[in-house]
């Protein structure tokens, strides 16, 4: 007779759809929402208990023991848990996959999950009456800032203030400062909200009430404010509405090291425990942080889209600015969309959500339409400002000057002459977008992609920015030896250039990926711009989110033709999005801002439109196309992608799958066809578009045919992936 068999389900890591079952003794018993160690084929792995079994289908003694049981307690509380194992469904991802990918790097390692004790630095009785002399700048600044923060000076506060550890040699020798070790629980803040000058004007006022009214239940609002109509007030005093009884709020923002300004106004209104998850923070920090929200000691988490699987004590909002923006969706790897899924936890924890853009995407506007969100309108600019007055240049048969017509030139003089500052936005970074031989016409193309290389100048190189190969300009043409080797268009670098040229007496400063590069730059640069060191930015989309330059008055667009004709149903949306979002820089102020836009298209509708109308006109008209032609909102799509060495081979798979799946009648299967950029790094890649009327039919469907599709020969020739509601189709 054998003894019991004690099995459990475990999601382990690799790139399979299923769990796997293990045995484990009586003395050490995993627990659910704990992790284990497992072997797994010649390695040890990191996997997560999801239940007990007393069947299987595996012969008994082929089952592996556990390793080792990591957590004798619960890691992942039951309603994290259960999230991330639905996430994995919906999203059709390999569950062991999901759960790594959305846990602190430190835990998927197996590392124990403890709060570790922090160091810092406390001002001494000494160093309060302390007077440094005056040319001990960092002393005294130092100091000042231990004073401001209650006589304690955090690792992270020194940094955030520009100082590394070295700098306090000199104090702690003088005894005014003295080293000391707590554990982060000490560090609890009981959350207070400071005074704010801001009265909430009539619109904000209402918006505040409507949320009020649903402050303890589930009720998705989408927050439809113009830009600077005062949308972070809104956040800020609905936050502080929940802080105030003892609640936890996430706050999900587009890219935080671009918005330090937002975080900022977080830090002056709550004297609370906020973290910032960021990817500047080590391992140690971001798990650090994670189980301080786990145990409740922190009131405010603010990050990008992945802070949506921090685990929470007590979460009572959850806040999405710029709910439109596209990085809130994972667009490799578990494709998920941080903005949907935030809607399912918000349900779940029945507590309320706030989507705020003042473009806001097509599937919310929907969704407001169909009785599900609420939407709070802030239709005027806050404060002072006024809406930006806009303008068309035809440059049709007109001379450019490396890009920029002569009335651009003229109203970026005129602007500059009463010493406002302009941003002139060009969404393409490097200096140009190819290189060409002028004597016999050879195109500086990748060749591991069907796309030219990008030539930067600063650096010297071309740069292919869809698969980040990189090589030296060569000095002649591989083609025919000729020197005579000519940039072609206009990229960010090219533009600066161009404008130093005709305003020699102006400071002109760039913003791209490339410029912001190094760690806080993007700070200095927001700095330089307030403080009026600069008169011409030079920006790509970066500059177009949640910026607030005062003294900003001219947007100009240089060149949007490339975005206006694209095959991407998506692309109408996009453009009007980023073309709103950046005329919103202009005008932020007391004076008028003013919006100008090149193009060969002056006629165009989506540009007419623009400036015509508003952007909630203009999406009703999107969302009527969308109706009339049955695309998402209105109905629900799943994207295949395949790739191998050649291209016969994610054909074949894609026809296997589209055989099988044609055999669902509520489903259509588009293609197999090749990508719109069929070679991209080396692989040649194919796609198959899924669509039914709506996203239950599509995942049961799914469900049902996947385990068949993942058996066909054909799918172990390819690389293949499943993005579910898929954003880009390349
Ligand atoms: P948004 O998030 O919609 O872009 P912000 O909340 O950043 O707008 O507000 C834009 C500017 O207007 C900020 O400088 C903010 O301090 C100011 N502001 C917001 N609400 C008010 C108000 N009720 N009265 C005066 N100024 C306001
Ligand atoms: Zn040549
Ligand atoms: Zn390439």
């Amino acid at each position: 007779m054998p003894t019991e068999l004690r099995l459990v389900k475990v999601a382990v890591p690799v790139p399979l759809r299923r769990l796997f079952d293990y045995q484990y003794n009586a003395q050490q018993t995993p627990v659910i929402g704990g992790r284990v160690l497992v072997p797994f084929g010649s390695q040890k792995l990191v996997g997560y208990v999801l239940g007990f079994t007393d069947q299987t289908e595996i012969a008994t003694h082929k089952i592996k023991h556990i390793s080792k049981v990591i957590d004798s307690q619960v890691l992942i509380d039951k309603e994290l848990f259960g999230f991330i194992t639905w996430s994995a469904q919906y999203y059709q991802h390999p569950i062991g996959e999901v759960f790594s990918a959305c846990l602190p790097g430190l835990v998927t390692k197996g590392e124990p999950a403890e709060l570790e004790a922090e160091r810092f630095w406390e001002i001494t009785a000494h160093g309060r009456e302390a007077e440094p002399k005056s040319n001990a700048v960092k002393q005294n600044a130092i100091l000042k800032l231990a004073q401001v923060h209650n006589g304690l000076i955090t690792l992270e506060t020194l940094k955030l203030n520009q100082f590394a550890p070295a700098d306090l040699r000199s104090l702690l020798n003088k005894g005014w400062l003295k080293e000391a070790v707590k554990s982060l629980k000490e560090h609890y803040v009981k959350p207070s909200i400071k005074p704010s000058e801001i009265e909430p004007n009539k619109e904000q006022h209402q918006a505040l009430a409507q949320i009020y009214t649903k402050k303890t239940s589930f009720q998705p609002f989408l927050l439809d404010g113009v830009t600077s109509s005062g949308k972070t007030e809104v956040y800020l005093r609905s936050i502080a509405q929940q802080v105030e009884s003892d609640k936890q709020v996430l706050v999900l923002v587009p890219e935080i090291g671009l918005t330090p300004q937002t975080v900022e106004r977080f830090k002056q209104r709550f004297n609370a425990n906020i973290a910032m998850l960021h990817s500047g923070m080590t391992d140690k920090q971001r798990l650090n942080e994670w189980i301080k929200a786990k145990q409740g000691l922190t009131s405010i988490v603010i990050g990008t889209r992945s802070a949506l699987f921090t685990p929470f004590k007590n979460l009572g909002l959850i806040v999405i600015d710029e709910e439109h923006d596209l990085s809130f969706k994972q667009q490799d790897g578990f494709r998920y969309s941080a903005r949907d899924l935030a809607l399912v936890r918000a349900n779940n924890l029945n507590i309320p959500i706030i989507m705020g853009s003042a473009t806001p995407s097509m599937e919310s506007q929907y969704n407001v339409e169909a009785g599900r969100f609420e939407r709070l309108t802030l239709a005027r600019r806050a404060g002072n400002a006024k809406p930006p007055h806009s303008k068309i240049f035809d440059v049709r048969q007109r001379p450019l000057q490396e890009g920029i017509s002569k009335p651009l030139k003229e109203h970026i003089e005129s602007h500059l002459a009463k010493d406002q500052q302009c941003l002139i936005f060009l969404n393409r970074r490097g200096y140009a977008p190819s290189i060409l031989c002028h004597d016999c016409g050879w195109l500086a193309e990748c060749n591991r992609c069907d796309r030219n290389m990008t030539y930067h100048q600063q650096l010297k190189r071309l740069h292919c920015h869809h698969c980040d190969r990189q090589v030296f300009l060569p000095k002649q043409c591989p083609n025919c030896q000729s020197s005579e080797l000519l940039p072609i268009g206009l990229g960010t670098e090219r533009l600066q250039e161009v404008l130093t040229k005709l305003f020699p007496s102006k400071k002109v400063i760039r913003v791209d990926r490339d410029s912001t590069r190094r760690k806080n730059s993007m700070q200095t640069i927001v700095r330089q711009i307030k403080n009026g060191e600069a008169d011409i930015i030079v920006g790509t989309q970066m500059l177009a989110k949640g910026h607030h330059f005062p003294n900003l008055t001219l947007v100009a667009v240089v060149d949007i033709d490339g975005c206006l004709f694209s095959a991407d149903y998506r692309a109408t949306e996009r453009t009007a999005q980023l073309l709103t979002q950046v005329a919103g820089r202009a005008g932020r102020g007391d004076a008028k801002g003013e919006i100008v836009i090149q193009s060969h298209h002056p006629d165009h509708p989506l540009l007419l439109n623009l400036f015509t109308q508003n952007y909630q006109q203009l999406s009703e008209q999107m969302l009527a196309e969308r109706k009339a032609a049955n695309l998402p909102p209105y109905s629900a799509q799943v994207l295949i992608r395949a790739q191998a060495n050649q291209l016969e081979k994610p054909m074949a798979f894609l026809s296997d799958m589209a055989n099988i799946l044609n055999q669902y009648s509520n489903l259509s299967v588009f293609g197999p066809y090749p990508a719109p950029m069929i070679k991209r790094a080396g692989k040649m890649r194919a796609q198959l578009l899924l669509q039914a009327d709506d996203k239950k039919t599509i995942q049961k469907i799914l469900n049902a045919a996947l385990p068949i599709i993942e058996q066909q020969q054909s799918a172990k020739t390819v690389r293949w992936s499943i993005d579910v509601d898929p954003q880009e189709v390349f």
